[in-house]
């Protein structure tokens, strides 16, 4: 049964949406502010973050998770804004309210699989130190595990199951965001140059991540 972290301080909307959800077989604990979320965001499968705390932005825990646990921001409808940057600023999804029940569990269930999920895609190597494992959840640069957010973890994972082929940037939005393909290519760019940046790829002379002209991005694996 997943944990779900409801953060929100309107009361009865948190209390609808533990309803819900524990309708559908989640297991909820709820938080009213950062202050009272902080210690239960990282123990939890699932947060659902409200932006608007009493002690501050919802956005400063997602932040702080580092991409550790997948967040799903709750949005005032149509607050296009606040769905750009929730997923600029590192969640998972967003759903806007008021919910529809269906839909919030739909979207809880694909982020918690996307997240979840050991495959059995085989591992591929890069240039005999890059190994990207999406069996084993696992990508190791010259054998040390690299830290890295379950979204820059996905886009290698996505990359691996192509082996070297060419992945355009819209297949690979669809495949990491999901149901988001809309948020455009900006949180893609922001993704793939902070994984340069951890696997220490220079992009204009790249060891591990090329960038295809015409609009697609491969892994330099070699057969
Ligand atoms: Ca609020």
């Amino acid at each position: 049964m997943p944990d779900v972290l409801v953060v929100e301080d309107d009361v009865e909307l948190a209390l609808a949406v533990v309803d819900m959800l524990s309708l559908f077989g989640f297991r909820c604990r709820r938080a009213g502010s950062l202050a009272e979320a902080r210690p239960l965001a990282e123990h939890v499968d699932l947060v659902l973050l409200d932006l608007g705390l009493p002690d501050g932005d919802g956005m400063e825990l997602c932040r702080a998770l580092q991409g550790r646990i997948p967040v799903i921001v709750m949005t005032a409808r149509g607050a296009a804004s606040d769905r750009v940057s929730g997923l600029e600023g590192g969640a998972d999804d967003y759903v806007a309210k008021p919910f529809d029940a269906r839909e919030l569990v739909a979207r809880c269930r694909a982020v918690l699989r996307r997240s979840s999920g050991p495959t059995s895609d085989p591992d591929v190597t890069v240039d005999g130190s890059l190994v990207v494992s999406p069996s084993r959840g696992l990508v190791t640069l010259d054998g040390v595990a690299l830290a890295l957010t379950i979204k820059e973890r996905e886009l290698l994972f996505a990359l691996a199951r192509r082996r070297g082929a060419m992945v355009t940037r819209a297949e690979l939005i669809a495949e990491v965001w999901g149901t988001s393909p809309q948020l455009g290519d900006n949180t893609l760019r922001v993704h793939l140059s902070s994984l340069r940046r951890k696997l220490d790829d220079d992009p204009t002379n790249p060891r591990f991540l090329v960038t295809v002209r015409g609009g697609g991005v491969r892994l330099r694996v070699e057969d």
